[in-house]
Order: C-alpha cells, then sequence, then structure tokens
C-alpha cells in the first residue's frame, strides 16, 4: 500500500476543492504585524480571492466575506499585542462563503487589497488597519450607556457628524504662558487640552456627534500633522483650540477666528497668527505643501477647497461665537480672520477658538478652573450643534432627524379639546401622544398650545 504524504494529500485535496468551486481559496495561514501607527494582517491564500468587506460597531469589528472559501489554519495563537485586534474568528456560512471577523478593541480605518506571489510568499490579501481613534484610545473609558443607546439608534441609520478637536501646542511647545499659581506657571498647552477633552465629551454627548482629539496628551503634533490626522478622521469639522497671550497682559476677551486668504483682519489677528505659525519651527517643519501632491496642484487644490469649506467656517464660527458670548467676555463683537496655517486644511471647514487671554491675570485665573473649562467647553460644542441641526450635512443622522422634524404634523389645541379627543382623531394613543410632547400624566393641555402628531 502507498501511503502519501500528509502535505501531498492535502495539496490534493486542495487541488480538488478549487477544480469543483471556480474561484475558491484556501487561507493557508495568517500573519500580524503590529506598527505604531497601522497594523498589517495578512492572509495567504491558495489562490487570487475576490472579498466584500464592511465594518460593524459596540463592540468594533472588521467583517470580511470571501467566497468559496475555506480556512484551513488555526487564528488561536496569533499574537495581537501591540495592535488593535482583540480576536480573529471565523465561520462557514450556509452559502459556502468564508466570514473572517477581526474584534477590534477601537475603531480603525481600513484598506484591504490582493498581493501577486513574490519570491517569499504566494497570492496573499492585505488588511491594513489605520488608527482611526487618534492616540489615547485605550485611555478612554469604556462607553456609557448613554453612548451605547446612541450606537444602537444610529444602527442601520446614517453617519456621525465628525468633529476633530485639535487643542494646540503640547510637549516641546508649551504656547503662551500665563501667570503663576502655587509657583507653577500656567501653560497654554495644558488648559486647552483640559478644555478639549471636555469638549470632546460634550460632543460625543449630543446624538449624531462625534469628537475625535487630535491631541490627546503632552506631546507635539505639527500644524500639517493636525490636520492630517483631522483628514484621517474624515471629520465635518476641525476646530482648533488656544489660549494665547498678547504683548499687553491688559488685553483680555476670548475670540473665534477663521482663516482670511487675504490677511489679517487686525494687529491682534496678525500677531495671534505669527505666534501660532511660528509654533511649527518647533517641530521642524516649515512651508505648507502639502505632502503626496505637487506644489503648483496642492496650491489650487487648497485654493479651491478653502473656498468651498469657507462659508461653513464662518457659519461654525458665528453659531460658536454666539454661545461663548453667553458666557465669557468677547474679545470682538464679531468673529475675526487671520492667516493661521493650522486653519488650512483642504476641504475640512475650520475655526480657532481663542478662549481668553493667558496673559490676563484675572481671565487666566478662570481659565486654569475645570469649571471654566467644562463651561467654555459646552458654550463651544452648543454652537457646533446648532449650526449643524440648521444646515444638516447629507446622509448624517442630523440630516434624517431634521427631515423627520420638518415632516412632523402639528396641532394647535383649542378650548374643549381633551387628550384621548385629539389621540382618536389622529388615530393615535393617548400614551403615544404624550411621549411625542415630553408630557406626563399630570400635564394638563394649554389652549394655542402647538402638540405634535406622532407619525402612525
Ligand atoms: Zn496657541
Amino acid at each position: 500500500m502507498i501511503r502519501l504524504p500528509n502535505a501531498l494529500l492535502s495539496l490534493f485535496a486542495c487541488l480538488c476543492l478549487s477544480a469543483f468551486n471556480a474561484g475558491a481559496a484556501d487561507i493557508k495561514n495568517v500573519r500580524i504585524w503590529p506598527a505604531p501607527d497601522s497594523t498589517r494582517v495578512v492572509l495567504d491564500t491558495s489562490d487570487p480571492v475576490t472579498h466584500t468587506a464592511f465594518t460593524l460597531n459596540n463592540p468594533e469589528r472588521l467583517v470580511l466575506d470571501l467566497p468559496a472559501s475555506r480556512l484551513q489554519t488555526s487564528v488561536a495563537k496569533l499574537n495581537f499585542k501591540g495592535s488593535p485586534v482583540d480576536t480573529i474568528r471565523s465561520s462557514q456560512r450556509p452559502d459556502n462563503k468564508l466570514r473572517i471577523v477581526i474584534d477590534l478593541h477601537h475603531k480603525v480605518n481600513f484598506k484591504i487589497f490582493a498581493l501577486p506571489p513574490n519570491d517569499a510568499y504566494g497570492h496573499r490579501l492585505v488588511i491594513d488597519l489605520t488608527n482611526y481613534q487618534i492616540e489615547g484610545a485605550k485611555l478612554s473609558s469604556p462607553p456609557s450607556q448613554q453612548q451605547a443607546i446612541k450606537s444602537l439608534e444610529l444602527v442601520n441609520s446614517q453617519r456621525n457628524i465628525v468633529i476633530a478637536i485639535d487643542p494646540g501646542h503640547g510637549g516641546d511647545d508649551p504656547g503662551a504662558s500665563g501667570p503663576r499659581f502655587n509657583g507653577k506657571y500656567l501653560r497654554e498647552k495644558h488648559v486647552v487640552l483640559a478644555i478639549g477633552k471636555y469638549l470632546q465629551e460634550e460632543i460625543n454627548r449630543m446624538p449624531g456627534f462625534e469628537g475625535v482629539l487630535v491631541r490627546s496628551g503632552d506631546y507635539y503634533v505639527s500644524l500639517r500633522g493636525r490636520t492630517k490626522k483631522a483628514r484621517q478622521a474624515s471629520a465635518d469639522l476641525f476646530v482648533s483650540v488656544h489660549a494665547d497671550a498678547f504683548k499687553n497682559s491688559s488685553a483680555r476677551g476670548a475670540s473665534v477666528w477663521t482663516l482670511s486668504k487675504r490677511g489679517a483682519s487686525s494687529e491682534m489677528g496678525r500677531w495671534l497668527a505669527q505666534k501660532e505659525n511660528t509654533a511649527d519651527l518647533i517641530g521642524g517643519i516649515g512651508g505648507v505643501s502639502l505632502d503626496d501632491k505637487e506644489e503648483d496642484l496642492a496650491k489650487t487644490l487648497l485654493d479651491l477647497s478653502m473656498t468651498h469649506s469657507q462659508s461653513t467656517s464662518l457659519g461654525v464660527a458665528k453659531s460658536i461665537h454666539k454661545n461663548m458670548a453667553k458666557m465669557a467676555r468677547m474679545h470682538k463683537k464679531q468673529v475675526e480672520r487671520a492667516g493661521f496655517v493650522v486653519l488650512k486644511s483642504p476641504g475640512i471647514p475650520s475655526v480657532l477658538v481663542e478662549t481668553g487671554f493667558i496673559s490676563n491675570p484675572g481671565e487666566a485665573a478662570k481659565l486654569r478652573t475645570s469649571a471654566y473649562q467644562r463651561k467654555m467647553a459646552k458654550a463651544v460644542a452648543t454652537g457646533i450643534r446648532q449650526y449643524f441641526y440648521a444646515n444638516p450635512v447629507a446622509n448624517t443622522y442630523i440630516a434624517t432627524v431634521v427631515e423627520a422634524k420638518r415632516n412632523q404634523v402639528k396641532y394647535k389645541v383649542v378650548r374643549g379639546d381633551t387628550l384621548s379627543e385629539i389621540a382618536q382623531r389622529y388615530n393615535t394613543s393617548i400614551s403615544k401622544l404624550r411621549a411625542a410632547n415630553g408630557m406626563s400624566s399630570k400635564s394638563i393641555l394649554q389652549i394655542g398650545q402647538q402638540l405634535v402628531i406622532p407619525a402612525g
């Protein structure tokens, strides 16, 4: 009797399988390569393989479907340390599809592509996972119940509006310095990081919004690096947070800035812009060139996309200014303009918020307290929310909510109306009517009151 070696046997099985399933592939091995900014997962396949992929959240997962394929290796012993991957699971679907589920610690961006054989490897399917939640993701607390509910609401619904929050300076670049408190100088980089974190909290609390921190610790990020991170997060808005100094310590007041193509609208603007822009020299990066595009083309692109997002930038800035004015002294009655490099983010509407002058002793004393920092964050978040509700972005959760509100039927209460009568008239129930209008069982109908009639 002839004994075939095992390897040959499996090759045989493999060949037979391919013969019967056109395009079928075996996953012979799975390899993982974690790097600081990205993780590469490689599937060694017996043949070129097609795929479909999608993500699921809460918990975060990347799902990969391969037609008529089989996993011929164990993924149990893979070491995922230093990667966003928690586990890899697989299942054979009834339609002979192989489903691979990559459980993730946090949200990622992914790119999947096939590679032909080379000297070392055969056919491969490569999954590149890049960090979506920029740094500090592991430090963030587990999602609250509220966030979980928020995510549930968003299932099968529309996308979130993503706000990139950019606390200025950091690391070697402390930004402006204020007076000393308990022997230590109050530093802009610390104040704006605290405000930025509160702002993220406030934004994540608003359904349909998502806050992403561009800097989440005490380290330096180049000005270009900041906008790049915002682009990577597919941000709808970029908000840079500062608390600067002026040569004259009596200068005071918070301000909101948008980009000016023609120069600053005031001496203050020129001064601040010059200070903010020189911050980048510390990081060793100069100029405004985009990394991968020809300089000329880049300038044109920058120009085009800037005019496009200019009106949004100004709209958001006005809305933030209005809300900040309710809780802080403002430097000017209107939004100001200057040539901040950090605001030159192609395609992303951008605003810069000066939360106050850290060089002014009175404002510094306020800016160092968490109560004031939170209040400031709340005002900025409210400004953002109000703008996007008034100007909803297509295909977002907010757009859906606004559309639903527009289509709502309303009824004005007249003398003699009862809740049960109105419910009957509109073919709904008293409890639904109460719920739609935030009424308790003790609430009394008022003549002239506008009632929202629930759909259905
Ligand atoms: Zn600053």
